[in-house]
């Protein structure tokens, strides 16, 4: 029941247009049911492994989102469902997603992964990196990814102040990457905010939020 109403509430305080991303990660698959059964069928998750586990019991009409950092050597397992990848950070990544995504004859839609807060330990390209590999010629070869945007994570503070400039500056990038498109770039989502600044992100202009203890209540590691 609380998940539910949950669910509602963060849903009640965000546009139409914006989606929401329950992340369920560490998450028992009967809690998923929960919100599936409230109508929700949008879920992350950041270990592959745990990801095509909850796949193989749950209902086969879920999207899964993969929020977390990619290891290479595992995309295989995730390449013949999942619905968007959020966090490629490397040209390397995605080419194995592409290898992954032409053996199962899929369109994978990834989101690259910008590193926008001042942390040192967060994963993520940097603008510059990211108009590099969209300017690329070798990203013309990959014919079954889509990028579809960009992801970020703010920092991790109390400061309001300092999240919404990330936010805002991870924003203007992601509009300035218009000039980029092509069959295999287009740009339309901008995956930022988890529970604790979804809603700064949404004033920043977020078109989709990820969004974990706020729906299932706060997880004892991850
Ligand atoms: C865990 C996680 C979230 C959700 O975090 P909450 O604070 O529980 O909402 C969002 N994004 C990523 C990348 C995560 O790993």
């Amino acid at each position: 029941m609380l998940i539910k109403q949950n669910l509602h509430n963060i849903l009640q305080s965000i546009p139409k247009n914006a989606t929401l991303i329950a992340v369920s990660k560490t998450q028992p698959a009967s809690s998923i049911l929960e919100a599936y059964q409230a109508g929700h069928r949008a879920f992350g998750e950041n270990k592959i492994q745990e990801m095509v586990e909850k796949f193989e019991i749950l209902p086969k009409d879920i999207e899964w989102h993969m929020i977390g950092h990619l290891q290479r050597n595992k995309v295989k397992y995730m390449a013949p469902f999942v619905h968007l990848i959020h966090g490629v950070d490397s040209f390397k990544t995605l080419k194995e997603i592409n290898k992954q995504a032409l053996k199962h004859n899929r369109l994978i839609n990834c989101l690259l992964e910008v590193k926008i807060a001042s942390e040192e330990t967060k994963f993520g390209l940097s603008f510059e990196e990211v108009e590099e590999l969209l300017k690329s010629e070798e990203l013309k070869n990959l014919k079954n990814i889509n990028i579809s945007g960009l992801m970020g994570m703010a920092s991790f503070t109390e400061n309001n102040g300092i999240i919404s400039t990330e936010f805002k500056t991870l924003r203007t990038f992601f509009d300035s990457l218009e000039k980029y498109k092509s069959f295999n770039v287009n740009p339309t989502i901008l995956s930022m905010g988890m529970s604790g600044d979804y809603k700064i992100a949404i004033e920043e202009g977020s078109t989709m939020i990820r969004v974990g203890s706020a729906i299932f209540g706060t997880r004892n590691y991850n």
